[in-house]
């Protein structure tokens, strides 16, 4: 097929589309782990600070979709990228929907372990330490092939990016303190993003 043009908000729909699809996929697990008490934290400024960033990149899209804020940066939306944004756009949405099933109550949005917090090594963890976090990534490169804009599309590869650069290491120190000889085991046949890669 050729790389024909296609209009903007063909690429707007599916950008509200998708949000829409995470923040459902999102809300029940929220509200469940709201509820289980949190057995020690390791939110630091830093763990702080990137969520605020996180939260910064997922909401440029939707002031772009709203507003002609970022209008200097637009560039024509082509079939070929936007194709392949929608199957990383799915795919994402299918993994964090997995991911949340297998983790359940032990899920936080930040650094922290939940009473009784068991480890999950089952499911999409049987290969990869960090399915939700492949799922975000998935997503956000989704997104930046989708979006027509240098800056809204962008956005949320970039904090995302800096989140996980920050953040993985952190985690795994965590769990390691927490689950010891188990969470070695668990790191040494499993990879931590893309399976039998990285
Ligand atoms: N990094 C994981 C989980 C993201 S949610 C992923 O990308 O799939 C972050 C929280 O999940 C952390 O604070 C930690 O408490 C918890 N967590 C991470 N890995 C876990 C595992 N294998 N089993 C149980 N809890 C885990």
């Amino acid at each position: 097929m050729s790389d024909a043009t296609l209009p903007g908000w063909i690429a707007k729909a599916v950008i509200v589309v998708g949000m829409g699809v995470m923040m459902a996929i999102r809300a029940p697990h929220g509200q469940r782990s709201r509820r289980i008490t949190i057995a020690r934290s390791h939110k630091t400024v830093l763990e702080t600070l990137l969520l605020v960033l996180a939260w910064i990149g997922f909401f440029v899209p939707l002031i772009w979709v709203v507003s002609p804020a970022f209008s200097f940066a637009e560039y024509p939306l082509r079939s070929g990228p936007f194709g392949a944004g929608l199957a990383c756009l799915a795919i994402g949405l299918w993994l964090l929907f997995r991911s949340h099933a297998d983790l359940g109550t032990n899920w936080s949005i930040t650094l922290e372990l939940r009473q009784e917090h068991r480890l999950i090594t089952q499911g999409v963890y049987r290969t990869i330490r960090h399915p939700m976090y492949s799922a975000l990534l998935l997503y956000s490169i989704g997104q930046a092939l989708v979006i027509p804009n240098w800056v809204a599309g962008s956005s949320n590869v970039i904090a995302f990016g800096v989140l996980l650069a920050l953040r993985l290491r952190a985690e795994e120190k965590m769990m390691a303190e927490q689950f010891g000889d188990a969470y070695a085991a668990y790191s040494a046949r499993t990879k931590r993003l893309v399976p039998g890669v990285w």
